[in-house]
């Protein structure tokens, strides 16, 4: 397959790119190679003019980024906007504080004195998703440069026009060829990629079968690997939650991006108590949303990323429904051009249906009442992912008492405002390892090398 911009709202194909030919291929990574060979020496200081500018960049051009986000993959324009002065505030804070979060740091041994250096790795191989097909590369990028490695970069096939945009992005900030490489290669090229000596890191976001993929080849190769892959996260709602504050984030939570972000509300575990209640008012909710154009502000619901995506999706939901599930509203494609799904409801997910491990990415609410805290937080455990979560209370420490049981990467208390610049980002489980963002984010691919000094005789 070939890279296509394909407009989500219309399914009408707006550009195609071919893949990349061999001696292309190898002429970015010859490239990036002897980039890294200089600006493994660049200072700080150098490095973060260019990485700063080009966040200045992003900022000054917030309306052309989101544009093309919303073309290739639905994406409402309000919420590119956002995405887009996000990479850029992304860009920044490394820009800022790189240098800080590598300086050398002092042990204390019982004999002489030590530190701890940090040192770039080399060429990085970065494989992202379309979901957030500005800040998935601003997450590496920042981090990735400011430490001194280079990065070539597999964006998805559906996003080729942003993939491009970003790689201009850097080179017009002055950034060296090389510092930055976008390619446009097939599956099996990037196998061909992780396996090239020069590539000396890998890290991947997407779905769990690309990140086993691509991590046992890296395995193979001994090359470390950072995971950042899909998610189920519990929407828990305890008895005491302020549910005019809950029913806000729980749209949000389940349709912010269309539904599809790894760390999106999935599975919502609401305790008896209060369940019809909640139910009630999340459907109505639901049902005002205005479906059209996610080019258009007045939008709130918008297509999802591809005609592929919608089938899939609609197959989990007939398929759960086949395993016994009960569909409250919702199941079907909108009647209109484009990839448009309903906004869906499935209870009576039984542990049985594949509904039950499945993850949903798009606007279909999985919703379970359970009797109490303690079998609410078993439920959200009884998952194969481990990414994220949040829990709703007006007794915080209870809150607390909840995040810190429930077995995920990140939790949140009322609310799911999942990303900052300065919070590290990832899961356990089958949703990856390693963290990006914040100081976490930036320790992933650099050597920590040992010094010591000490005037000692060789044991004899
Ligand atoms: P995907 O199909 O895994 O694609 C992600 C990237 O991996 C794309 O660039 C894709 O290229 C590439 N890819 C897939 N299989 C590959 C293989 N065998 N070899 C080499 N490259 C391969 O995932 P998606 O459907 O685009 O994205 C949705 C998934 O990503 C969801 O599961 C979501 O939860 C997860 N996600 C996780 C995070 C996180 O931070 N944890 C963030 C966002 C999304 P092609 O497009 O060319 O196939």
């Amino acid at each position: 397959m070939t890279y296509q911009s394909v407009n989500p709202n219309t399914g009408k194909t707006v550009k195609s790119f071919e893949h990349l030919n061999s001696a292309a291929l190898e002429k970015s990574l010859a490239t990036a190679e002897s980039c890294f060979q200089t600006w493994k020496h660049t200072s700080y200081a150098e490095r973060a003019a260019i990485v700063a500018k080009a966040a200045a960049l992003m900022h000054a051009h917030v309306d052309d980024y989101a544009k093309l986000a919303t073309l290739e993959m639905g994406k409402r324009i309000d919420e590119a906007r956002g995405e887009v002065k996000f990479s850029a505030d992304i860009l920044a804070y490394y820009a800022k504080n790189a240098e800080a979060f590598l300086a050398p740091t002092k042990l204390h041994p019982k004999v002489g004195e030590a530190h701890m250096e940090s040192s770039p790795f080399g060429v990085l191989f970065c494989v992202e998703p379309w979901n957030f097909p500005f800040y998935q590369l601003a997450r590496v990028a920042g981090p990735q440069l400011m430490a001194g490695n280079v990065l070539v970069v597999k964006h998805a096939g559906c996003v080729p026009q942003c993939a491009l945009a970003f790689e201009k992005l850097l080179l017009d900030a002055g950034a060296p060829a090389g510092a930055y490489t976008n390619l446009l290669i097939s599956h099996e090229q990037a196998n061909g990629v992780v396996d090239d000596p020069r590539i000396k890191g890998v890290a991947l976001t997407g779905s769990v079968a690309a990140g086993r993929s691509i991590a046992a080849r890296a395995g193979q190769n001994l090359k470390k690997t950072s995971m950042e892959l899909g998610g189920s996260d519990a929407f828990i709602v305890l008895e005491d939650a302020d549910l005019e504050k809950t029913i806000p984030w729980a749209v949000w939570g389940r349709m912010y991006n269309g539904g599809q972000a790894c760390c999106a509300a999935k599975r919502f575990i609401v305790l008896d108590s209060i369940a019809d209640k909640f139910l009630e008012k999340f459907t109505s909710a639901l049902s005002g949303l205005k479906v059209g154009d996610p080019m258009i502000e007045a939008t709130t619901h918008g297509p999802l990323s591809s005609e592929a995506a919608l089938l899939q999706l609609l197959k989990q939901v007939d398929s759960a429904v086949a395993h016994g599930a009960k569909l409250v509203v919702g199941g079907k494609r909108i009647d209109r051009p484009g990839s448009f799904m309903q906004t869906t409801i499935l209870t009576d997910i039984a542990p049985d249906n594949p509904a039950f491990r499945d993850e949903f990415f798009g606007p279909v609410v999985s919703f379970f009442r359970v009797k109490d805290e303690d079998e609410a937080i078993a439920l959200a455990n009884d998952s194969d992912f481990g990414l994220g979560g949040s829990v709703f209370t007006k007794n915080l420490a209870r809150g607390k008492r909840v995040a810190s049981r429930v077995d995920t990467g990140m939790m949140f208390i009322n609310n799911i405002d999942w990303s900052d610049a300065e919070l590290p980002f990832g899961g356990i489980k089958a949703s990856g390892y390693g963290r990006e963002l914040g100081n976490m984010g930036i320790q992933e691919f650099v050597n920590k090398k040992l010094v010591r000094t000490a005037h000692l005789d060789a044991p004899a």
